[in-house]
């Protein structure tokens, strides 16, 4: 399943985003910065293309 691929986590001591790749190689959820435990899974941001007439 692909479908948690660019799902991002923000930690919500630091700020700092870590990827849902990234997560994975720690095989754990914490922030890469300063390894607090509480993340925020937020979307990446969507480009809407839309067409202007
Ligand atoms: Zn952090």
């Amino acid at each position: 399943m692909s479908s948690d691929t660019g799902i991002i986590y923000e930690c919500v001591r630091c700020g700092h985003r870590v990827s849902s790749e990234e997560l994975k190689l720690y095989d754990d959820v914490r922030c890469s910065r300063c390894g607090y435990k509480v993340l925020k899974k937020i979307r990446p941001p969507i480009v809407k293309r839309v067409k202007a007439e």
